[in-house]
């Protein structure tokens, strides 16, 4: 579960994030669709700590990380609580960032091993099942570089499993991907969310958002505008930039 409330956040002067509220419910799955520099990224990047927001409140599954009191002082959790907090999302991202130096499966165990102290075998067999899972297991011992972009796509879904999130994030996880790639990942993000994972994907796939997505949320400059049922939201999004955001993307 993800609850999002007001949430500012500025780059110097450069107001990207205006009073931006969502909820994700534990198990839905949130599309956030919107314009180049509408703040999707930086939003996401909120929830999980890789950026700090000034003003707003931030819980993660009941959590609070983030909260703002009545004289506009923002003020984060301890460092250890932010760092076990954050724990609970795992974030996938435009172009995979997988380690090149490291095999798909040096690749999936690496934070299993080091930041939560696995025993060898067990991150091993968790790594296993995960490749199996994502139609990877005779990828095992190959580089990053010897994949497709897909299937390197795959992988950065299977290593942030490895970390038994609750949450999913994915930013934009096909747009670097040919036309012909896309299917597979949007595949493996299928059967997630079948599983009941919750998950808040920013994409640019209306295939994607119609058809998998519960909810589907708009944002422009910034805000957040409209967020509706996904059937609701493709037969009238209920706000004019949304509209005509829409009728450019269909
Ligand atoms: P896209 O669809 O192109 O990925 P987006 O909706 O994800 O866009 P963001 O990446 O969140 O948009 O960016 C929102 C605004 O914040 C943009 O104007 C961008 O230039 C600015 N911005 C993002 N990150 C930073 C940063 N680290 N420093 C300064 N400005 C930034
Ligand atoms: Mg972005």
């Amino acid at each position: 579960m993800i609850e999002a409330r007001g949430v500012h956040k500025a780059f110097g002067s450069t107001q990207v994030l205006r009073g931006v509220s969502l909820q994700v419910a534990r198990g839905e799955v949130v599309a956030i669709i919107g314009p180049s520099g509408s703040g999707k990224s930086t939003f996401l990047r909120c929830l999980n700590h890789l950026e700090t927001i000034d003003r707003g409140h931030v819980a993660i599954e009941g959590e609070t990380l983030a909260t703002t009191d009545a004289q506009g002082r923002c003020t984060y959790v301890p460092d250890t609580e932010v760092r076990r907090i954050c724990a609970k999302t795992g974030m996938v991202f435009q172009h995979f960032n997988l380690f090149p130096h490291l095999t798909v499966l040096e690749n999936l165990i690496e934070a299993p091993l080091v930041v939560r102290g696995l025993a060898r075998d067990v991150a091993v067999a968790r790594a296993e099942a995960l490749l199996a899972k994502v139609g990877l297991s005779a990828k095992r011992d190959n580089y990053p570089s010897r994949l497709s972009g897909g299937q390197k796509q795959r992988v950065a879904i299977a290593r942030a499993l490895c970390m038994e999130p609750d949450i999913m994030l994915f930013d934009e996880p096909t747009s670097a991907l040919d036309p012909e790639l896309t299917g597979e990942v949007l595949r493996t993000m299928r059967e997630l969310a079948e599983e009941h994972m919750t998950m808040l994907v920013v994409t640019h796939e209306m295939g994607f958002a119609r058809e998998v997505a519960n909810t589907v949320a708009f944002m422009d400059q910034g805000e957040l505008v409209a967020a509706r049922p996904a059937a609701e939201f493709f037969a009238d999004p209920g706000h004019e930039r949304a509209r005509v955001f829409l009728q450019h993307m269909l």
